[in-house]
């Protein structure tokens, strides 16, 4: 999607730092990280939030949180813990409208969230 910032960073039109690429999937730092570590997971498909996920697709979901544990462990915060957020549409505080999942770790988390 042409004005779509994220599909911007997989195509590599704007710069990002890249944690993970596979064919279907990106992960890189966020730019305004709210954790030692905060890293975004997106589908290289654009899909503006998880209401816009087909059922075909669901796979990708499957594959992001695979990779983000993976992620994990390369971070060294696989065993003290971290949290994977999916924000989807307005009530969630969703700004950017291409389906990404946060990973946050390195600090240790409250709950409920805000
Ligand atoms: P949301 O509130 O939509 O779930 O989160 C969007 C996230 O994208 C925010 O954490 C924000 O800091 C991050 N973000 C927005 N624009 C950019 C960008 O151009 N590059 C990177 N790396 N992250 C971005
Ligand atoms: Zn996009």
């Amino acid at each position: 999607m042409d004005t779509c910032i994220f599909c911007k960073i997989i195509n590599k039109e704007i710069p990002a730092r890249i944690v993970y690429e596979d064919e279907h999937i990106l992960a890189f730092e966020d730019i305004k990280p709210q954790a030692p570590i905060h890293i975004l997971l997106i589908p290289k498909d654009h899909f503006a939030s998880l209401n816009a996920l087909p059922e075909d697709k669901q796979h990708l979901v499957g594959h992001i949180f695979t990779k983000a544990r993976d992620i994990a462990s390369e971070k060294g915060i696989k065993d003290r813990g971290y949290r994977i957020v999916l924000n989807t549409e307005k009530d969630s505080g969703q700004e950017v409208f291409h389906i990404h999942f946060h990973l946050f770790g390195g600090r240790p988390m409250t709950w409920p969230p805000g």
